[in-house]
């Protein structure tokens, strides 16, 4: 309950600052409609990036090589996230990095304005992917931000960087900058990815943990690559090896569709890697910002990740009721269940998506 009305304040006095008229507005943008997946919500500073690495989703969805601010100011975008029904204050996480790179300069002080008023208005718990170089003025203002502050330092190949990333700076420059953040006292992570089947091996893993070890990261985060037609024939044109990619995707046929290839092999070296180094492995960058954050979670097959308060089921009925849904809540092996009696949808499923989010556990929701 606090949490919904935390939120419902945020909003009212948020839409008196900007204004009916422009609230109006900013209440139809996605930031304020997106259901935040279990890894949260994708802030974006901008769109586009001039980066063009080889393996990059975004130019199939339609965005450039010209990056472009986004269009709402920081107090907005606060205003927008507060009017989503499914974003919680203090809990649902808040991802930057994901159709831009959050730190190219034309971004980065859109990034750390959103950093700031989301962090102010909803205390969400921050975190940032980037493969561009940090420096002290950047970490004094994240960490001014947000203390809890997750980095991720995108890395995604030691010998085939070039081909990969050709315009990002050098792998180990990206980690040894990145050690100005964990000196600051902010939880940095090497966020390995994407993962290209077949192209790490054991020996670039360890020089790749190593220095991260050695610039004060706390850990390793995997992430997979996603394929389209045209990132295959971009990977091919830059010549790197694609035969084992090539394997994993027998039988599909490739479009403009995103296809996720996962590589348990390489995940697997990069765990023992990672322990044998004395980094913790993570599944997932949610994982890592979870930690940062020094919260819980277990809403995904990953988890249990952190340590998790237990939801009091009178809270959550009381809650209910706020709604106005009439039921019972219970708990039981980790997931929280309500039986509802009086049966509105659009609420109902408010009530079970925002629910998950304040106590990051499965609910499971049955009308009678
Ligand atoms: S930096 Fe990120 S957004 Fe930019 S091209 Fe590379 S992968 Fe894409
Ligand atoms: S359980 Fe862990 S990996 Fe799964 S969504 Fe939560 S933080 Fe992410």
């Amino acid at each position: 309950m606090r949490l919904w009305m935390l939120k419902e304040r945020v909003a009212n006095e948020l839409r008196e600052l900007l204004g009916r008229g422009r609230a109006a507005i900013v209440a139809k943008d996605s930031h304020a409609r997106r259901r935040p997946r279990p890894c949260g919500i994708t802030i974006h500073p901008g769109h586009g990036c001039p980066l063009r690495c080889t393996y990059c989703y975004i130019y199939d969805m339609g965005f450039g090589i010209k990056p472009r601010p986004y269009p709402l100011s920081g107090e907005e975008l606060a205003y927008a996230l507060a009017r989503n029904p499914y974003v919680v204050p203090e809990r649902t996480l808040a991802a930057f990095g994901s159709v831009t790179e959050p730190l190219l300069p034309l971004l980065r002080e859109k990034t750390l304005e959103y950093a700031t008023s989301i962090s102010r208005w909803l205390r969400l718990p921050i975190q940032l992917s980037t493969k561009l170089l940090i420096d002290e003025d950047f970490v004094e203002s994240l960490r001014s931000a947000d203390p809890g502050a997750s980095i991720l330092v995108s890395v995604s190949s030691l010998r085939y960087w070039r081909k990969l990333e050709p315009n990002a700076p050098e792998p180990l420059l990206r980690i040894e900058r990145a050690s100005i953040a964990a000196r600051e006292g902010l939880r940095v992570d090497l966020f390995l990815r994407p993962i290209i089947p077949g192209i790490l091996t054991e020996k670039e893993l360890r020089e790749l943990f190593l220095a991260a070890r050695e610039a004060g990261f706390s850990g390793v985060v995997t992430g997979s690559l996603r394929v389209t037609k045209s990132i295959m024939e971009r990977l091919r044109a830059a010549d790197i090896p694609v035969e084992v990619l090539e394997k994993s995707l027998r039988g599909v046929k490739l479009s403009e569709r995103q296809v996720p290839v996962p590589d348990r092999s390489t995940k697997e070296a990069a765990r023992s890697v990672a322990a044998e180094v004395g980094l913790e492995y993570l599944p997932s960058a949610c994982a890592a910002n979870v930690r940062s954050h020094r919260m819980g979670c277990a809403l995904c097959n990953f988890g249990p990740c952190g340590a998790l308060p237990r939801p009091d089921p009178s809270d959550v009925e009381e809650f209910l009721e706020l709604l106005g849904l009439k039921g019972s809540a219970s708990f039981s092996e980790g997931v929280i269940k309500l039986v509802l009696r009086r049966w509105d949808k659009g609420r109902a499923r408010i009530a079970r998506v925002f629910l998950s989010d304040v106590y990051k556990r499965r609910v499971i929701l049955r009308a009678v």
